[in-house]
């Protein structure tokens, strides 16, 4: 019996067995009992630079011995926080750049969503409140990110959310355009949009997509919102996603790669012009908006000693350099019959669907494939209909061949269950 309750589980299943995580290496990690397993998913989305990185763990060191952490609420900062900044802001992709820094992902989706409509309120726009995001997005589960989802499961039974919002097709720019002419575009604050979606079954976007919503965003003064806290730092191939496209974002949120996990730190890049009310004079109005842990110096000093090992590894690139071989070795099951396709090749993350019939038959299947592939020591990210995958930026091909090898085995059981047992389902 555990007293721990986990997000986003099943919590009267789980309270019976926990997987329990003891120590990682690189790629691998062991449990309790001392087995090994490659993962295949860097945690959540966030070990690109692989587990057990002794120079994160003595830079971390090295700034508690001096300070472990200290408030950079008004004029109070910490070098490391400064250091930090600076460096971002030479590494992004927005124009006169400034950072607001948080303490994850969803933090910082909860201060672009406020920040877009203060910065509409400060120039004379006030009625610019309403926000569009897309379907099969994930923005974390904060209050403003939850609003945004694409996913209907996590807004379900909620309430009231946030007020003035809404969701649009996550493949077509006319879907957009359409939208903002219903709403009226001098309505519209923001567009939140994630450069491959996460968390919603990988979906990479249409050709041509990325480009689109951000012209139609210009074109009717709307801010692009790039939510890049899976796709950055190493996980599109550079250092935040949209450069991938040249499009330069009003904002770009960012979390997990930025410290690999090490320790917690999100944080939002904003350009200048968006700023600008809040830093333009003396007598701005400050942005009443912030977290404890914002600029937490020890988190800072986990991001810059990350930051040090994903440029002097060359690790950046590897995103675009091993995407084709990770899609491919999924692909490689495409003719199982129980295999729906696999999707990626934008960056180093892909999924693979599970076959309708099968999903419709035992709507217990993803969970049965992420545990028939623990089992086999590879572990995998259970979505609504598909196995994730997203491997630390060190993997190389010869461990996509063991998903391969783990995948192949997992759907040829699942395959046999069901012909035993047609209609069970799983937890
Ligand atoms: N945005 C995206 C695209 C994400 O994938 C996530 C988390 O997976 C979040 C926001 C929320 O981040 P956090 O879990 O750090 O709050």
């Amino acid at each position: 019996m555990t007293y721990l309750w986990h997000p986003f589980a099943q919590m009267g299943a789980v309270s019976s067995g926990e997987f329990v995580v003891d120590r990682g290496e690189d790629v691998w990690i062991w449990d309790a009992e001392g087995r090994r397993y490659f993962d295949a998913t860097a945690s959540l989305w966030y070990a690109n630079v692989g587990h057990g990185r002794h120079e994160i763990r003595e830079a971390v060191s090295r700034q508690m011995e001096k300070i472990e952490a200290y408030s950079i609420f008004g004029d109070f900062a910490t070098a490391p926080a400064l250091e930090l900044a600076e460096r971002l802001v030479r590494l992004a992709p927005v124009d006169d750049a400034r950072v607001f820094l948080s303490s994850g992902g969803g933090d910082s989706i909860d201060t672009a969503f406020k920040l877009a409509r203060r910065y509409w309120y400060e120039i004379g726009q006030p009625e610019r409140t309403h926000v569009i995001s897309r379907e099969h997005g994930y923005h974390g589960s904060h209050g403003y990110g939850t609003s945004l989802a694409g996913i209907p499961a996590n807004r379900h039974g909620s309430g009231p959310l946030i007020e003035d919002q809404s969701v649009v097709a996550y493949d077509s720019v006319e879907a957009l355009e359409a939208r903002l002419q219903e709403v009226g575009p001098e309505r519209v604050a923001a567009f939140f949009v994630e450069p491959v979606i996460g968390a919603g079954g990988v979906y990479p976007p249409p050709e041509g997509y990325i480009e689109g919503v951000a012209s139609a965003c210009k074109r009717h003064g709307v801010l692009l919102v790039v939510d890049s806290v899976i796709c950055a730092f190493g996980r599109l191939g550079n250092w935040f996603g949209p450069e991938r496209w040249e499009v330069r974002p009003d904002m770009i949120t960012f979390a997990k790669g930025v410290t690999s996990g090490y320790l917690p730190l999100g944080g939002l890049m904003v350009d200048g012009r968006v700023a600008e009310p809040f830093w333009g004079s003396t007598d701005a109005p400050p942005f009443r908006h912030g977290a404890t842990y914002a600029g937490h110096a020890a988190c800072c000093a986990a991001a810059l000693a990350n930051l040090d090992i994903l440029e002097n590894e060359r690790l950046i690139p590897r995103g675009r350099e091993l995407e084709g071989e990770l899609l491919a070795a999924l692909a490689a099951l495409d003719d199982h019959p129980l295999s729906g396709g696999a999707r990626g090749g934008v960056g180093l993350l892909a999924a693979v669907e599970l076959d309708a019939g099968l999903l419709t038959s035992r709507p217990g299947a993803v969970s049965e494939a992420f545990a028939l592939m623990r089992e086999r020591g590879v572990l995998v990210r259970a979505l609504p209909s598909s196995i994730a995958v997203s491997p630390p930026l060190t993997a190389t091909p010869e461990h996509f061949a063991l998903i391969t090898e783990a995948l192949a085995e997992s759907l040829d059981v699942l395959a046999a269950r069901a012909r035993s047992a047609p209609a069970m389902s799983a937890g």
